[in-house]
């Protein structure tokens, strides 16, 4: 399923302007490969690009920031931002290369930043059956920026905590300072 670039020129004329002006000729097939990439989800209900490794029991807490970028469900506009990741593994630990092709995957659809956060934290806990997984995702939304309440600069933050990072203050602390 891909945009036409009929769909397009229909939206530049919806929104009042001639597409057929020289500055939009090229724009249609332009947005037609744009949100080729944008929107490159698999359709996979689950990530399956990943390889696990053995590691020892005592192995430390694995944190990462990825930076992201996403389209808000709700507006089709952007959002992006930070995303922490932290998980305390058992036995297995996924490839480190893999933690942002998973943060990809996931944001390559429509979706929202909690439903974002929550479905990285399920994929990671799912891969690396750790003893605790987070997630927080600090971003900032055109949507809130450009329109709505026109807040520029605001920044969201949404955080899901799996297992140990519930129960553990230490552990907890430990990947709050982490985000901030
Ligand atoms: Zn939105």
């Amino acid at each position: 399923m891909q945009t036409s670039e009929e769909d397009v020129r229909r939206l530049l004329t919806a929104i009042g302007d001639d597409p057929t002006r020289p500055g939009l000729i090229e724009t249609p097939a332009r947005v037609v490969k744009a949100n080729a990439e944008i929107f490159a989800h698999t359709g996979e209900t689950t990530f399956t690009d990943y390889k696990l490794f053995e590691v020892a029991t005592d192995t430390d807490m694995v944190v990462a920031d990825i930076p992201f970028y996403s389209m808000c469900e709700h507006h089709l506009l952007p959002f992006f931002g930070t995303v922490t990741v932290a998980y305390q593994p058992k036995q297995q630990v996924i490839g480190l290369s893999k933690i942002p092709r998973l943060v990809d995957w996931a944001a390559r659809r429509p979706s929202v930043q909690e439903g974002l956060t929550t479905l990285i934290a399920d994929e990671l806990s799912r891969i690396v059956s750790a003893e605790g997984v987070a997630v927080h995702i600090s971003a900032r939304h055109m949507c809130m920026e450009m329109r709505g309440i026109n807040r520029p600069g605001t920044t969201t933050t949404t955080q899901v905590t799996r297992g140990i990072f519930k129960t553990d203050a230490m552990l907890r602390q430990e990947f709050q300072q982490q985000v901030h």
